[in-house]
């Protein structure tokens, strides 16, 4: 059994850890590390006595190397699961590579301070010569690769749902519907209402960095950018009904361009109401989305951390949220010789999620697979060395993990396409 270091204990971390509990023959020991302890210990309070798993906990602040590194000795985890923020990435492969211990995340590098001049220059270098100005992109961590190969260690990225469990389908679309996959939309769809007049689901300074940026496509070896929210579509969701849905940069779009071979066009769709964004637009106009920090009666603050302060706790909408998601993969291609179209997706109702790990269904379609994407590398069933996405390991032991741990999935042949 295995021994692993789970680091934050937000929204998507406390049902990773609650799915990790009830995969006890795998997890048999979790250290839950955060920069606020006391969340770890409730959480540990509430699954004392309900699972076989030995739960312990400590403090970290996961920007500090040093202080990682005595953790991560101290602990001698099998694998260390970042499940903080993006900021943390680099910080947190670091102290694995120090320590030898393999590691794993669900969402890629961003930099907190956008100030900084070593990742501005790189990042203005990178705007120009690829045509795409996300905050994030995968060349930090894919710069790992050579130094996980030579220490023999595996880096899996990305293993929440999108990214994640949409770059699974793909590779399951690639292994056995398709000979050549032509274009993928990537659809995500949230269909719950949690009451608020505007509420994130999750992390509210990730998420509101996210949508308010400019979008991005992938098409014939290229990216294409398109002004914020300006390519809309409705599509009609299985369990949802009809949504409008807005064309965002992702980062899986980056990754499937270089491993799904032949595709031409990589497109990801959210759906959002009117309402939201309505008030993204106007905290945006008066600047509450800014990350740099501005002078306040003798304070340095930063609007967007201000602003997370006000908004309601993503972890605090699982009892209000009710409706569904609907989130997968939509394919054209071509199987022996004829052209044909396939539909993967997952259906997940908020209230369900709530009832089985007290947490709406973002969190819980994004913790699901972090316990997932550990599994497999905990029972050896992807093992490679270096720094990899979901995509590039066998799809099949990940998707019957998918089934069996609450997010079943489908494949639909000829769904509806997206203009
Ligand atoms: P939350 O803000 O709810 O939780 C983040 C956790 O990380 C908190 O426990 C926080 O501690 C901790 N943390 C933050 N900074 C540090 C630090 N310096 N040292 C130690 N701990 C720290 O976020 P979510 O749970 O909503 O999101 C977690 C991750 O999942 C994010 O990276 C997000 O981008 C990703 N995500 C991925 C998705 C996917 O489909 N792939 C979808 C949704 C999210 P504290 O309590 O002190 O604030």
């Amino acid at each position: 059994m295995a021994k692993v270091l789970i680091i934050g204990c937000g929204g998507v971390a406390s049902v990773a850890i609650r799915k990790c509990c009830m995969n006890s023959d795998v997890f048999g020991e979790i250290v839950i590390a955060s920069r606020t302890k006391s969340k770890c210990d409730d959480l540990a309070a509430k699954l004392k006595g309900k699972t076989a798993t030995k739960i312990s906990t400590a403090e970290v602040d996961a920007d500090d190397f040093d202080a990682l590194v005595s953790l991560i000795r101290e602990v001698k985890p099998d694998l260390v699961m970042n499940i903080a923020l993006p900021y943390q990435d680099l910080t947190i492969m670091d102290a694995c590579l120090e320590c030898g211990v393999d590691y794993m995340d669900t969402a890629n590098y961003e930099p907190e301070n956008l100030d900084d001049p070593v990742w501005k220059a790189r990042y203005e270098k990178r705007c120009k010569e690829q045509g795409f100005t996300a905050l994030f992109d995968y060349s930090w961590q894919w710069d790992y690769k050579e130094k996980f190969e030579k220490a023999g260690l595996t880096a899996l990225l990305g293993s929440g749902f999108d990214p994640g469990v949409t770059q699974v389908f793909c590779a399951y679309a690639q292994k056995h519907l398709f000979d050549t996959i032509e274009t993928i939309d990537i659809l995500d769809c949230n269909g719950g209402d949690h009451g608020y007049p505007f509420a994130t689901n999750f992390n509210p300074e990730i998420n509101l960095r996210e949508v308010s940026a400019p979008g991005s496509y992938w098409e014939d070896g290229k990216w294409v950018e398109i002004p914020p929210m300006s390519i809309k579509r409705q599509y009609d969701f299985d369990g949802v009904g009809v949504k409008d849905m807005y064309l965002l940069h992702h980062e899986e779009i980056e990754s499937l361009a270089k491993n799904i071979k032949g595709v031409k066009r990589i497109r990801f769709f959210m759906t959002f109401g009117q309402s939201y964004l309505t008030h993204m637009k106007c905290l945006e106009n008066v600047g509450m989305l800014s990350t740099s920090p501005i002078m306040y009666e003798g304070r340095e603050i930063v609007p967007i951390q201000f602003l997370k302060a006000l908004l309601p706790d993503p972890a605090s909408l699982g009892p209000r949220t009710k409706g569904k998601t609907n989130i997968g993969c939509i394919f054209t291609g071509v199987k022996d010789g004829k052209r044909k179209t396939a539909y993967i997706y997952n259906v997940c109702d908020h209230q369900e999620c709530y009832k089985e790990v007290e947490s709406q269904a973002i969190s819980y379609t994004t913790g699901v697979p972090a316990m997932i994407g550990a599994k497999m590398l905990l029972t050896g069933k992807w093992d490679r060395d270096g720094v990899f996405t979901c995509e590039e390991f066998d799809p099949d032991p990940y998707m019957d993990e998918l089934n069996k741990n609450g997010l079943p999935w489908q494949v639909e042949e000829h769904p509806d396409l997206v203009e």
